[in-house]
């Protein structure tokens, strides 16, 4: 940081001559510091127990690419139901959306695993093992003597740990347990690909959190490039109260506001800005600096709140509107987006059928009987073997099925390709019909038909034709 205020203009974490400009953020307690804290630790455990916790017989969560099946929260899709994820992504995303445009950049202080990791558990082992904010400035700044060569390689080797786990919790949520546990304990040269993911995965894990830190946010993600157009005067964001504050002065000081000058808010910030200069792009809402300002207010004996969570409005003493085009623009667009995908979830089954006529010719006469084929393909999307019956029926027809006449057994999250062969005589055929099949598993708690046009010659032919 330099020695003057942040400016507008700069990036607190890039010196003039472009190099880098390591910010340590100094410690800070209070209300926010402490819920935050709490909201991180159950978060990282969530995020490191959904994919042990089992929701009818499955992981949470378990996206197993290789095979195809996606299990989400008791739900299990195959690749055919992929097209649902549209409406979970979007859904999410303007879930995102929304609560930007109510209170700003809640999701990057809170709840992004970027912040939470950094905050809850690389910030802490720094601290542990280097110091304080001017302790780690100083060993910075010190040579490379034996203090800093152990203290470094403590925390670069408990970082490397952290890492390591971070990208292995990732990968179990693509590769099932007993199979990523099996790989790690293997020789690398048994599964090569997974090994060099998983060394590429810590090396970028390790090296975003013990050095590119809060350039991730500022630099590369691309949510907070769209702040700008996110929020409004009227999102509650984390401000100062310029009203209040300025003209800021030391203690005792003639006629100043309540703002003391006393940088505090700066030590705090995670990305050195000065939140007193209004709103900036590089704010993340981490409320570090009002628990800073707070605790500084509370000493004098003033008011608490000179930053706070607020609109720009409000701070500027005009009133705040909750409702505003965008969020009455976003309410609609929800519902109807939420109503679609209730209608789209609501026809997601345990089992997927698909019934396409064979490749080749639409029928075939021979022998005096007319011959259509049919390739029959059932999913079993649950986690228990199961039995299904198929029966194909046409009222009035004399229509005899072969194939798929006893019960097919279908392992655990497992398919079945088989033919379906319909077959009329000959001379009984009047023309093209519908044949109903009926699915059904032995439980009954499955049941769906599907109809098939059954095809023949306009002028059927006693010797094989086709
Ligand atoms: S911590 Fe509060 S009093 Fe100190 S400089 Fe920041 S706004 Fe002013
Ligand atoms: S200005 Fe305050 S809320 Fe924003 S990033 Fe800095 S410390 Fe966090």
């Amino acid at each position: 940081m330099a020695a003057d205020l942040p400016s507008l203009e700069t990036l607190a974490s890039i010196n003039a001559d472009g190099s880098r400009n390591f910010i340590h953020t100094a410690d800070v307690r209070g209300r926010f510091t402490t819920l935050r804290t709490a909201v991180g630790w159950i978060l990282i455990a969530i995020y490191a127990l959904l994919p042990w916790i089992k929701i009818n017989g499955n992981p949470a969560v378990l996206l197993d690419v290789r095979e195809g099946q996606y299990h989400i929260l008791g739900l299990t899709f195959v690749s055919q139901d992929v097209w649902l994820a549209f409406f979970l992504i979007t859904g999410a995303g303007f879930a995102l959306f929304f609560a930007t445009a109510l209170w700003g950049r809640v999701w990057c202080g809170w709840a992004c695993p970027q912040t939470v990791f950094l905050e809850h558990i690389y910030r802490r082992i720094e601290r542990w093992t280097e110091g304080d904010a001017t302790a780690r400035r100083r060993l910075d700044m010190a040579p490379w003597a034996a203090n800093k060569v152990i203290r470094r390689g403590i925390k670069w080797a408990a970082f490397l740990f952290v890492s390591l786990l971070i990208a292995h919790v990732f990968l179990s949520y693509f590769v099932p347990l007993p199979e990523l546990y099996h790989m790690v304990r293997g020789a690398p040269a048994r599964h090569w690909g997974l090994f060099l993911f998983a060394a590429a995965l810590t090396g970028t894990v390790f090296f975003d959190f013990a050095w590119f830190r809060e350039q991730f946010c500022i630099i590369l993600c691309p949510y907070g490039r769209l702040q700008s157009v996110l929020v409004d005067d009227d999102s509650v964001v984390i401000g100062y109260d310029t009203r209040r504050g300025e003209p800021r002065g030391k203690v005792g000081a003639v006629g100043a506001g309540d703002c003391i000058d006393c940088h505090r808010c700066i030590h705090v910030c995670p990305t050195g800005i000065d939140i007193r200069q209004g709103l900036q792009m590089e704010c993340v809402s981490c409320s570090n600096c009002i628990d800073a300002c707070d605790a500084i207010m509370r000493r004098l004996g003033r008011a608490t709140g000179l930053i706070r969570y607020d609109s720009v409005n409000a701070l500027a003493g005009r009133p705040t509107r909750l409702l505003r085009p965008r969020i009455i623009l976003y309410t609609i667009l929800g519902l109807i987006g939420a109503a679609a995908a209730a209608f789209a979830f609501s026809g997601f089954q345990s089992t997927t059928i698909s019934a396409l006529r064979m490749t080749g010719a639409p029928y075939y006469v021979a022998d005096g009987v007319i011959r259509n084929q049919f390739l029959i393909r059932i999913v079993n999307k649950e986690n228990r073997a199961r039995a299904f019956v198929v029966k194909a029926a046409a009222p009035g027809q004399p229509i005899s099925q072969n194939g798929l006449d006893k019960p097919v057994e279908i392992p655990p999250l497992e398919e079945e390709l088989e033919p379906l062969i319909l077959t009329i005589p000959a001379s009984g055929f009047k023309g093209a019909f519908q044949v109903e099949v009926e699915f059904r598993d032995t439980t009954g708690q499955f049941r769906t038909t599907r109809k098939l046009p059954f095809l023949g010659p306009e002028k059927h032919a006693a010797a094989d034709t086709r």
